[in-house]
């Protein structure tokens, strides 16, 4: 039987035609109609004023925080379950990320838990919209702007989720997204930062590209970086934001597909939640072990592979890892981060593989 991956694109659109189009024309380097345009449609799909493009989600944030004027001393709250990249890239600025403790629902960053991590050094939130749900923005911008802390949010997982309505990349100071392989727009690798502010969108503008003054050519004002993206990502990822509503849509349709097909096994697994005031994308459909430890969930893991199924673990949390290690506990994430697993979760999946995975995760949890 063929084996079923975690994750792979979704190439089905004009991604072909238009990345010829720029080999045709000699426009494959960071210039070209490719990149304002995928910009453009990128921030209407956001319903932002602006989007800026940069190579890959790692250095969006990165980007993001520099504009934010984030510096060394300086403390960012982040949730300890994510995506080593959104520690990282505060620590890149010499910054410190202060970590706090997620829900058990969503995994996303428990605004509970952040007013409590604030010191005079803290200067902004990165609330990360994990695996497609988003992060219950109105909570965490109340404290943000209780305290005078700027928000980012990590959007790399989470195109097109909503919080009562209105789509993640506007819900804060600014956003970033990625466009890696696996995620629900892909430009191979990619990354884009959103945001309705102008002046921080000119001075984004200004240091993805070394910083040279706009006005003047090879005047370099300020140390800036080169974190452009090339015309021939931005024409895949111009087709890719043609079909995004439909690559939302197979995303709910799979997600019905697996609630349906798992709903004998509640005993056992906690399916993903979509909180009442949220639009959940499903990057990655996400179950929880009710019972056990983190060998238990490797065992589950173990035998679907067998079966020639693919799933990732939940990130280990950032506390555990060695950059960022702590003695501290994080109660649900040192709890639920260890019994999850993401399921296959990709557009070409039909409602057979996902009678088949059902079938072999049934027989690996008796
Ligand atoms: C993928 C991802 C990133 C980084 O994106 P790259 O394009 O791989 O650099 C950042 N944050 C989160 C939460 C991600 O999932």
């Amino acid at each position: 039987m063929d084996r079923i991956s975690v994750a792979q694109p979704k190439l089905a659109g004009n991604e072909r035609k238009y990345v010829l189009d720029c080999l045709d024309t000699n426009w494959i380097s960071s210039n070209g109609k490719y990149i304002t345009a995928f910009e453009k449609s990128f921030a209407e799909f956001c319903g932002v004023k602006h989007a800026i493009a940069t190579n890959n989600g790692t250095t969006a944030l990165h980007l993001a925080l520099v504009a934010l004027g984030l510096e060394p001393g300086d403390e960012v709250i982040v949730p300890t379950v994510t995506y080593i990249a959104t520690a990282n890239a505060v620590r890149y600025c010499g910054a410190t990320p202060v970590l706090v403790d997620v829900c058990q629902e969503t995994m996303n960053i428990d605004p509970r838990d952040i007013e409590r991590k604030i010191t005079s050094r803290t200067r902004g939130i990165i609330p990360v919209h994990l695996y497609g749900h988003p992060a219950d923005m109105e909570a965490v911008n109340r404290v943000a702007s209780k305290h005078g802390l700027w928000v980012v949010e990590d959007a790399a997982e989470a195109h097109g989720a909503e919080v009562l309505g209105r789509k993640v990349g506007g819900l804060g100071t600014c956003a970033t997204f990625s466009f890696f392989g696996n995620k629900i727009v892909t430009t191979g690798e990619g990354g884009m930062v959103t945001t309705n502010n102008d002046e921080l969108a000119a001075k984004l503008r200004l240091l993805r590209g070394q910083g040279m003054d706009p006005q003047r050519r090879y005047w370099f004002p300020v140390v800036g970086y080169n974190y452009r993206m090339t015309n021939i990502q931005a024409a895949i990822g111009l087709a890719q934001m043609e079909m995004i509503d439909k690559a939302l849509s197979d995303r709910g349709t799979l997600a019905n597909w697996y609630n349906d097909a798992l709903a004998g096994m509640q005993n056992k697994i906690l399916l993903p939640r979509q909180e009442p005031w949220a639009k959940q994308v499903y990057w990655m459909y996400t179950i929880f072990l009710r019972y056990g430890d983190g060998a238990d969930r490797d065992a589950v893991m173990g035998a679907l592979d067998e079966a020639g199924i693919e799933t990732r673990p939940v990130f280990h949390p950032m506390h555990v890892l060695p950059p960022y290690k702590e003695d501290a506990a994080y109660p649900t994430a040192d709890l639920w981060a260890q019994r999850g697993i993401n399921l296959p979760t990709h557009q070409d999946l039909t409602r057979d593989d996902v009678q088949r995975i059902a079938a072999s995760l049934e027989r690996a949890l008796a």
